[in-house]
């Protein structure tokens, strides 16, 4: 079990200000560095993103706008409308173009939704990413499906089926993979999920790390974006921040029915991207683009699961399995998830999340995200020498 000294815990304190500023979401490194400027982070674990896909924008950001000089028309001048934008990505989704919605941030999506369809009721699935109940109006029930520990926090389909039955929803939401376990539900399964819940008026399914998952060595990804065609109830969001590693400059899409993005789009949403954004989504659209990206997404996914394999072997730590690029870790000698990742931070440099805010979740956990393999090498090494 880890004890910090006692000038460890005046920081450990200072860390936990922030936290309780930041909500149910972490502060960011620069936060922390800027009001605890002693501390000295090496790895920012506690962040979702595949870094090789930032270092491969910002190469294309260098060339792209900065050598040329284009980056003073980006900054200078309006970016396309919504709509614009989404034409320009329809014919790579395959998606009509009526369907998509462009958000400043997959957040602005959700937000948007929650806000306009839900009505009366809701079911989220815990533990989940806080936004999808911490965003409804104050008259909407919520009902928690608690993801099982002994079931490694994976969904049960039929349980869920019978429960959204039984409660009758208006909307249900599902995060795959989901935020933060990890845990992936089958394309084939949702198809059979849909089915059989027709009856809800709003699915959202919130595709964030799909990017991160695959079915098969093909590392092939399966949104299930064109079922929207075929399925008016369902939103299908998309945030770029994590897969893409671009969260600074606030880039999403939702796909839904023609009718609800021209509805929102009726009332505002109108220049809701920023240049940049813009140049991301013209940048995504392109082939040579992909090709260069779908090589950094499959070798950081290897990578990752390398590194999953990695901390399942440190015994005192229990890792959950996951498909997305992050692992939610039970902390089995006793440590309490606080004084650990206080500890990680202060004295080894490490940044990771603690998940004692996270709803649904019964005992010590924290979520470990994958980074360069640099940068998980030295986790495991110091992991391994906590442990030691
Ligand atoms: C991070 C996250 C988002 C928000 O993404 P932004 O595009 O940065 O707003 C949405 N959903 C889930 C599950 C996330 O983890």
């Amino acid at each position: 079990m880890i004890k910090l000294t006692h000038e460890e815990n005046l920081i450990a304190d200072r860390i936990k200000v922030l936290k309780n500023a930041a909500g149910t979401h972490s502060p960011s490194i620069f936060t922390v560095l800027e009001k605890i400027p002693e501390l000295e982070i090496k790895v920012d674990a506690c962040f979702l993103s595949n870094p090789y896909a930032t270092d491969l924008f910002v190469e294309h950001l260098k060339e792209k706008l900065i050598d040329t000089g284009k980056i003073r028309d980006v900054l200078e001048f309006y970016p396309s409308q919504n709509a614009v934008i989404a034409e320009l990505l329809s014919n790579y989704l395959g998606i009509n173009k009526q369907s998509i919605f462009i958000g400043n941030g997959a957040i602005e999506i959700i937000q948007a939704i929650l806000h306009n369809y839900t009505r009366k009721k809701i079911v989220v699935n815990i533990p989940t990413f806080s936004s999808y109940y911490e965003f409804l109006k104050n008259n909407t029930e919520v009902v928690y499906n608690k993801l099982l520990k002994e079931e490694n926090f994976e969904l049960n389909i039929d349980a869920y089926i019978e429960l959204v039955k039984k409660e009758k929803p208006d909307t249900i939401v599902l995060i795959n993979p989901n935020n933060p376990n990890g845990g992936y539900i089958k394309y084939k399964n949702f198809i059979y999920l849909i089915e059989e819940l027709s009856f809800v008026n709003t699915i959202i399914v919130d595709e964030s790390f799909i990017h991160f998952a695959y079915e098969d060595y093909s590392f092939e990804m399966k949104s299930i974006a064109h079922l929207v065609e075929s399925f008016q109830n369902l939103v299908v969001v998309k945030s770029m921040s994590k897969d893409f590693g671009i969260a600074g400059i606030r880039a999403g899409y939702g796909v839904m029915s023609k009718d609800r993005v021209s509805s929102l789009l009726k009332n505002g949403y109108l220049w809701n991207s920023s240049g940049l954004a813009e140049f991301f989504f013209r940048l995504y659209i392109r082939e040579d683009f992909l090709k260069e990206y779908e090589h950094v997404r499959v070798k950081y996914i290897r990578e990752t699961q390398t590194y999953f394999n990695k901390l399942s072997k440190i015994k005192e730590l229990k890792v959950y399995p996951s498909l997305a690029n992050f692992a939610l870790i039970e902390l089995l000698d006793g440590t309490k998830s606080d004084e650990f990742v206080s500890t990680l931070l202060i004295r080894y440099g490490i940044y990771s999340r603690t998940c004692n805010d996270k709803i649904g979740l019964d005992g010590e956990f924290i979520r470990l995200a994958s980074r360069t393999s640099e940068e998980n090498a030295t986790i495991i090494h110091t992991l391994n020498e906590i442990f030691s």
